[in-house]
């Protein structure tokens, strides 16, 4: 998708701060951290929210969850964990219409959200 700015992320025409790739998935920083450890992953494929998948993506949903336990445990969250994220459309004030997990960690995590 042209205008979507995630799209633009995976397709290397913005930068980001990048912690892993691979074929399907892009992790990298949040751009305005809301805890000490806050990074996204991404499926490089454009779906625009959760409310847009299939049965047809579960493995794919099922990888992009695998891959931001991976890259939580790897900065440092296994041990103390955080929260794992996926906001949608209006009511979940989903700001970036290209699906994603949001992984926030290093601190203590208020609930219920606002
Ligand atoms: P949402 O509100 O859609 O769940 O989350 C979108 C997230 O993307 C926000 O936390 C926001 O800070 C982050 N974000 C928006 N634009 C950029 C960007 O250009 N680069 C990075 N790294 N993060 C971004
Ligand atoms: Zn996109």
């Amino acid at each position: 998708m042209t205008d979507c700015i995630f799209c633009k992320i995976v397709s290397g025409a913005l930068p980001c701060a990048k912690i892993y790739e691979d074929d399907e998935m892009l992790a990298f920083h949040d751009i305005s951290p809301q805890a000490p450890v806050h990074f996204l992953v991404v499926p490089k494929k454009h779906i625009a929210t959760i409310m847009d998948c299939t049965g047809a993506d579960s493995g794919l949903l099922g990888r992009l969850i695998v891959c931001a336990q991976n890259r939580a445990v790897e900065l440092g969250l296994g041990e103390k964990g955080g929260r794992f994220i996926i906001n949608c459309k209006e009511h979940g004030l989903q700001t970036v219409p290209h699906l994603h997990i949001h992984v926030l960690g290093g601190r203590v995590m208020g609930w219920p959200p606002g």
